[in-house]
C-alpha cells in the first residue's frame, strides 16, 4: 500500500471573543441579519485604521501554549493580496516572516497507540466576508456577500506533513476542537468555527490541496475522496498534478479548482497600518487563565473519581461533558454518575445527532440518578425518564408520576408475594422438591399482579426468602 502523507491547515474562528480582531464590531453575528455586524473597518472603506484587539492576541498565545507552540519574540502583520468579493480591501492582514508561534503539537490516540501530531505554525489573522449563491455556485446569475464575518479574529494552525489517513485527521481535529473549547475562546458548533486546507499526497507524487472543507466529517470524506482519486492516476501511469481542489460536500468529490498558486502570487508585504508585537511578554499574564486540559483532567478524573480510562476519556472530550459530571459526581456515586453520562446519555444524544450543550440541567439527572439509587425507579425507567427530557423537556419527577415509573412498594411487593405462593401450591411444591426453575414462574406471576411495576430483582429475591421458610416448616 502506498504511503499517505497529509498535512492540514486549520482556520480556527475565535468565535466567544466580544469583538472582532481589528475593530469593535460584536462577533456573535451567526443567528443575524447579513451586513448588520459592520463597521468601516471590517468594510474596508477608504481610510479606515485597523487597531488590533488585545484580547485576540491574548487568546492567541493561550491556545499556542495550550498546544506546546513556542511563542515568538516578536510578531509582525503583513498584507496578503488577492482579488476576490470576499475580500473588501484587496488584501487580507495576516502573519507571513515572524508569525505568533512556530512548533508544538497535539496528542492523538491512534490505533497503533499515542502519536504526536507536531505543528509547524500558529499564526493570527482575520476572516474574510462570506459569499453565498442563490441555488449552486455554477448555475446562480449573481453572489450575494456578507461582511459579518470579515474581521472576525482566526488562528491559522499549520500541522507538519505527518499525519497518515483520514481517520488520523478526524481525531487531530477532534482533539484541536477539544483544547480549543477549554480555553473558552471557541464554540465548535458553530458555523464555520473550523475550516480545513487539506495537503495530500501519496508518496512519491505531486501533492492536491483541497481547500475550504468546514465539517468535521467533510475532512475524512474529502481526504478518504482524494486518496482513491490520486492511486487511480497513479495505477494508470498518470502523473498527479500539483494543484487546489474543492470538496463538494453534497455529492462528496473533490473538484479541480486551478493549479496551485505560489506564495509569491500574494506580495505579501508588511501592513504598515499595524506596529510589530511582542507577544512573549504576555505570557506571563496568559499563564494563569489557561485551565486544566483534557490529558490532565483526564489524569485526574481517573485518580479523583477511580472511573476507569476509558470513561474519563469520553467524559473529557468535551469541557461541557466534564463540568456536567463533576456536578453530577458530587452528589452521586461517581462510578454510577460516570456510566449514565459516559455511556447512557451520550448515547441517547448520538442517536438524536444532539450536541451536549442541548442536554438538560445536571439538576435534573442528578434527581432521576437519586430514584435509582434508592431503587424507587428500576433502569429501564430512569432511562424513558432521560428520552422524555432530551425529547420534550420536563421535570423527572412529574414524567416518573406521568408514566406511572415508581417501582412498587417493598410491603407491597412482599403482600403479593405471600398472595402468589398461596395460589400456586403446585409450583410452590415443585420448587422445594427441587424444581428449582418453578421460580422463575413464581416471579413472573408477581410482576404480572404488579402490572410490571415490581422490582424483579427484589421480587426474586423476597420469594426465594419466603420459599426457603417454607421449605424449613416442611421438613
Ligand atoms: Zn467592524
Ligand atoms: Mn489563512
Amino acid at each position: 500500500m502506498e504511503e499517505v502523507i497529509i498535512g492540514l491547515e486549520v482556520h480556527v474562528q475565535l468565535n466567544l471573543l466580544k469583538s472582532k480582531l481589528f475593530c469593535q464590531c460584536p462577533t456573535d453575528y451567526h443567528n443575524s441579519e447579513p451586513n448588520t455586524h459592520v463597521c468601516p473597518i471590517c468594510l474596508g472603506l477608504p481610510g479606515a485604521m485597523p487597531v488590533i484587539n488585545r484580547k485576540a492576541v491574548e487568546a492567541g498565545i493561550a491556545v499556542a501554549m495550550a498546544l506546546n507552540a513556542e511563542i515568538q519574540e516578536k510578531t509582525l502583520f503583513y498584507r496578503k493580496n488577492y482579488f476576490y468579493p470576499d475580500l473588501p480591501r484587496g488584501f487580507q492582514i495576516s502573519q507571513y516572516d515572524f508569525p505568533l508561534a512556530y512548533g508544538g503539537y497535539v496528542t492523538i490516540e491512534t490505533d497503533s497507540g499515542e502519536k504526536k501530531v507536531t505543528l509547524k505554525r500558529i499564526h493570527m489573522e482575520e476572516d474574510p466576508g462570506r459569499l453565498t449563491y442563490p441555488g449552486t455556485i455554477d448555475t446562480a446569475r449573481y453572489s450575494l456577500i456578507d461582511y459579518n464575518r470579515s474581521g472576525m479574529p482566526l488562528l491559522e494552525i499549520v500541522t507538519e506533513p505527518v499525519i497518515s489517513s483520514p481517520k488520523e485527521a478526524r481525531s487531530f481535529l477532534n482533539k484541536l476542537r477539544t483544547i480549543l473549547e477549554y480555553l473558552g475562546v471557541f464554540d465548535g458548533s458553530l458555523e464555520g468555527a473550523m475550516r480545513v486546507d487539506a495537503n495530500i499526497s501519496l508518496k512519491g507524487g505531486a501533492r492536491a490541496e483541497v481547500k475550504n472543507i468546514s465539517s468535521y466529517k467533510g475532512v475524512e470524506k474529502a481526504l478518504s475522496f482524494e486518496i482513491t482519486r490520486q492511486k487511480n492516476l497513479l495505477k494508470r501511469g498518470i502523473m498527479v498534478e500539483m494543484e487546489t481542489r474543492h470538496f463538494d460536500e453534497a455529492r462528496g468529490v473533490t473538484i479541480s479548482l486551478r493549479t496551485k498558486e505560489e506564495e509569491q502570487d500574494y506580495r505579501y508585504f508588511p501592513e504598515p497600518d499595524l506596529p510589530p508585537m511582542e507577544p512573549r511578554s504576555l505570557i506571563p499574564d496568559v499563564k494563569d487563565t489557561i485551565p486544566e486540559l483534557p490529558d490532565a483532567k483526564r489524569r485526574r478524573f481517573m485518580e479523583e473519581y477511580g472511573i476507569s480510562d476509558y470513561f474519563a476519556k469520553v467524559l473529557t472530550s468535551e469541557i461541557r461533558m466534564a463540568d456536567y459530571f463533576e456536578k453530577v459526581a458530587k452528589v452521586i456515586d461517581p462510578g454510577l454518575a460516570a456510566t449514565w453520562i459516559a455511556d447512557i446519555l451520550k448515547g441517547e444524544l448520538n442517536y438524536r445527532d444532539m450536541e451536549f450543550s442541548e442536554v438538560f440541567e445536571a439538576e435534573k439527572l442528578i434527581q432521576v440518578l437519586k430514584l435509582l439509587a434508592v431503587k424507587k425507579i428500576t433502569e429501564k425507567g430512569a432511562v424513558k425518564v432521560i428520552r422524555v427530557m432530551l425529547d420534550e423537556g420536563g421535570d423527572p419527577l412529574k414524567i416518573v408520576r406521568r408514566l406511572d415509573l415508581m417501582v412498587m412498594d417493598l410491603s407491597e411487593v412482599e403482600r403479593l408475594c405471600d398472595e402468589v405462593i398461596e395460589e400456586n401450591s403446585q409450583a410452590v411444591s415443585d420448587y422445594i422438591s427441587g424444581r428449582k426453575e418453578a421460580l422463575n414462574y413464581l416471579v413472573g406471576q408477581v410482576m404480572k399482579k404488579s402490572r410490571g411495576k415490581a422490582d424483579p430483582g427484589e421480587t426474586n429475591r423476597i420469594l426465594i426468602r419466603k420459599l426457603k421458610e417454607r421449605e424449613k416448616d416442611s421438613s
